[in-house]
């Protein structure tokens, strides 16, 4: 049988419909639309898309996203040395900052454990984080678990918590109030301001 559609367009459909929450419907829906787009516009996605792998790297000490390593926080000799805020994903790093309450530095673990999906805790920036924890030059004294309020976040920050027995660090936990079994990168700039100021030691 001849192919009706030419392959560009089926190469298309086919890569928006590996995205997360996109299935062949909306996939198809999002390739018409680019056709019907100026060429210019399509052109300017293509070289964003492009430069995300060329000109975006992980900072070697946070594991956040960067255009350098290290990342502006980690360089930044006005934040706070002494204190490590560690996150599930890079999101999570962009809603704390949006509070402009946070002023210490950040650790990306890049996901959670999570057994069921055969995550352990080598399969994370853990072992980073003792290791910066332990060669940090400026002593750290508070480490704020703040892994989501459900299942997998909480396990994850006593397994770090764990980690940390026994060393002189304060370890926190973000404040009830956020929405249990929500995501941090959801929440509203308030209600995160208040859980980072009201977070209690674990
Ligand atoms: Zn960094």
């Amino acid at each position: 049988m001849m192919q009706v559609t030419p392959a560009p367009v089926i190469k298309l459909i086919d890569e928006f419909s590996r995205l997360p929450g996109i299935g062949p419907k909306t996939a198809s829906r999002l390739t018409f639309y680019l056709l019907r787009n100026p060429a210019e516009r399509v052109e300017a996605l293509a070289e964003a898309l492009q430069e995300l792998h060329q000109k975006v790297l992980f900072c070697s000490r946070c594991f956040n996203i960067a255009e350098h390593d290290p990342c502006s926080v980690c360089s930044n000799e006005h934040r706070d040395q002494a204190v490590i805020c560690v996150v599930e994903e890079p999101l999570d790093v962009l809603a704390i900052e949006r509070t402009r309450d946070y002023h210490g530095l950040y650790h990306v673990l890049h996901g959670v454990i999570a057994p069921t999906e055969g995550i352990g805790p080598e399969d994370l920036k853990i072992a980073e984080l003792m290791g910066r924890v332990q060669t940090s030059q400026a002593e750290i004294q508070e480490i704020i678990l703040a892994t989501n309020p459900n299942l997998e976040g909480e396990a994850t920050a006593m397994y770090i918590a764990r980690q940390f027995e026994g060393d002189n660090i304060k370890l926190t936990r973000l404040a009830r109030g956020l929405p249990v079994g929500g995501d941090l990168e959801y929440a509203d700039e308030i209600t995160l301001s208040r859980a980072l100021s009201g977070r209690s030691e674990m």
